[in-house]
């Protein structure tokens, strides 16, 4: 199965003790009519389940319509492995406590967005698909859910290669996932994944839809804008969209969990491919967030992973809008 050939390359930047309990961490969302004005296609998954369950979260941003798109859940054992490498794990414990969380496992959301655009449609991130490592590959029922056929996506935005992001790129027998998609990446993060040899079949496929792009790009002109955080991986990319006057800043990977990360930005993750830059980039992209007071969009944080950020002692503190 190709997905091994991803799972190989998260085995290198992800060791989480992944729990074969299917309970839920997170917090549901309150219902979706608290969402201003659902799209139509939101009728769909309101229908035929608790809006609170629904893995196609709508909300707006601006004038475009939007959806969190659940595909699964890592759960990462606290054990000074993976968040807060070389703290002391009851530190990172007290902290979780503090903010009302098992203290044993950090539980992370995998949420990729959609984004309705003027005839186009805007995916972020593609999830984890099948992997023996989360609990995922909800993408395509998600997406049917709110509304939308693989088939209709025009564009998808990867904040990097990791699997947990490029995961959805194929179906199971290999061949793309969204036919008629171009794949956006920073040319940096192209380079990076093209060198890695696990990668190969995956690359191979996704070739010809690429256009990579520069840091800071306009890619969509008006609504999608390149924002450079790398660290985490080469040329890791968040995104700012735009509608009128709002904001929405898509972090990918600079912030992994919404209590460890925001609030203790400097700790060590083992994810992070060069740390310091990544320390450096995790700083950068929550105080602009802080600073600015823009929505976030976070695809680790719990569903749907919509909130602030604001500033809290020498961190920060999440603050979800749902
Ligand atoms: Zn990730």
């Amino acid at each position: 199965m190709s997905r091994n050939r991803l799972s190989i390359l998260v085995a290198a930047f992800v060791s989480v003790a992944v729990l074969g309990a299917c309970s839920k961490q997170e917090p549901a969302p309150s219902t979706e009519t608290s969402a201003p004005a659902a799209a139509p296609a939101a009728a769909t998954p309101a229908a035929t389940a608790p809006a609170a369950q629904s893995d196609a979260f709508a909300f707006k941003i601006g004038a475009l319509d939007a959806f969190a798109l659940k595909d699964g859940d890592i759960d990462v054992a606290n054990d000074g492995k993976t968040f807060g490498v070389g703290q002391p794990t009851a530190d990172v414990a007290a902290l979780l406590s503090a903010a009302g969380q098992p203290t044993d496992t950090m539980h992370l959301s995998i949420q990729p967005l959609l984004v309705r655009s003027e005839g186009r449609v805007l995916l972020f991130d593609t999830g984890a698909g099948e992997v023996t490592w989360a609990r995922a590959g909800r993408l395509q029922a998600s997406l049917h859910a709110a509304g939308v056929e693989a088939a209709q996506v025009t564009d998808i935005f990867l904040s990097h290669h990791h699997g947990d992001h490029v995961g959805g790129l194929l179906t199971h027998e290999g061949a793309l996932a969204f036919p008629n998609a171009a794949v956006h990446l920073s040319a940096a993060e192209w380079d990076a994944m093209k060198a890695e040899k696990d990668v190969a079949a995956l690359v191979a496929a996704i070739t010809p839809k690429v256009a990579p792009f520069q840091p800071g790009e306009a890619i969509v002109p008006g609504v999608v804008t390149a924002v450079a955080a790398e660290g985490h991986t080469p040329g890791h990319s968040a995104y700012e969209i735009a509608s009128g006057n709002e904001r929405l800043l898509y972090i990918g990977d600079s912030a992994h969990h919404f209590v460890v990360s925001v609030q203790r930005p400097d700790w060590v993750v083992q994810y992070d491919e060069d740390s310091p830059k990544a320390v450096a980039n995790r700083r950068a992209v929550l105080k602009r967030a802080a600073d600015s007071g823009e929505r976030v969009y976070a695809v680790h944080f719990p569903f749907p992973g919509i909130g602030h950020v604001k500033a809290q002692g020498d961190g920060f503190v999440w603050v979800p809008e749902n």
